[in-house]
């Protein structure tokens, strides 16, 4: 398979049917980046990958050529939580999600930080979580973890507080950040003009730094600015609008950092439909 564009650019793609299908099928629509689950997403059963499936992943890394692969950690995985069994399973599929991406060779894992009622407490949790994890997993494994639109108790909607739980994780050169445009645009981040972009862009660079951003995901929003709701939108058929995605695909600064969507439509072709709108934007 070529690579057409120059742009690290693609999608979240479906394991139905096996890991390696993520890579066959982002590679089918021209994806120069991924993102994929490990194993579903919505059970508590997790166990360590079998050689088969090792195998059949790597080679189809090397037969799509796509270098640029971060597995989304599950949505049950909570650190945070109040309840003490919840707070020993989330830690125990967070250390087997580490092993899965250890195992494939995938460099990056995307966290949502958990929620938790006092942030204080919460952030307290995570921290410690994510240090106890890394003390078991010694691979170079990087957390990134995503910023959140603040629904319910969500810690990590405000970038001070994704700083905050980078300053308390020992192995700074394992945690870094995925910044969701969608999210960002829900916790009330304004970056839909010039105006508004440069400055969440400056606030951005010095609250977490643009060097430990490693994912951004390219989501339109159905609800409002600062709704504080999580709904993602296709890209320009939202409130963020397409003028937010035009200066985020042309800007220097974000160049080398993997641009994936979470559109709604998780058909390959409507996949390709908003990557052919994020690609027209770019100037030639
Ligand atoms: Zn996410
Ligand atoms: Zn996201």
């Amino acid at each position: 398979m070529t690579q057409k564009h120059p742009i690290i650019l693609g999608a979240h793609m479906s394991i139905a049917g096996g890991i390696e299908n993520a890579y066959l099928s982002g590679a089918s629509i021209d994806c120069t980046a991924i993102q994929l689950f490990t194993h579903s997403n919505r059970q508590w059963a997790i166990k360590e990958l079998s050689a088969d499936t090792i195998e059949k992943v790597q080679a189809a890394q090397q037969q799509t050529g796509i270098t640029h692969a971060v597995v989304h950690a599950s949505y049950l995985i909570n650190v945070a939580s109040t309840d003490a069994e919840t707070r020993r399973k989330s830690k125990n599929m967070l250390h087997m999600e580490l092993n899965h991406c250890a195992a494939l060779g995938i460099n990056f894992l995307v966290l949502h930080p958990g929620s938790n009622p006092s942030i204080e407490e919460g952030c307290k949790l995570i921290s410690e979580a994510i240090n106890e994890t890394f003390e078991k997993n010694s691979s170079k494994v990087t957390i990134l973890l995503e910023n959140m639109a603040g629904q319910g108790s969500q810690i990590g909607y405000r970038l001070e507080q994704l700083a905050t739980l980078r300053q308390e994780i020992s192995a700074k050169k394992r945690i870094g950040f995925c910044i969701d445009t969608c999210h960002l645009w829900a916790a009330g981040y304004d970056f839909s003009d010039h105006t508004g972009y440069h400055k969440v862009l400056k606030e951005v660079d010095s609250i977490l730094g643009i060097e430990h951003i490693h994912a951004i995901h390219l989501n339109d929003s159905k609800q409002k600015l600062n709704s504080q709701v999580d709904r993602h939108a296709n890209i320009g058929a939202g409130t963020i609008g397409l003028e937010a995605f035009r200066l985020i695909m042309n800007d220097p600064k974000l160049k080398n950092i993997p641009k994936i969507l979470e559109t709604p439509g998780k058909e390959l072709h409507e996949y390709a439909h908003n990557m052919k709108i994020l690609l027209d934007l770019v100037k030639s």
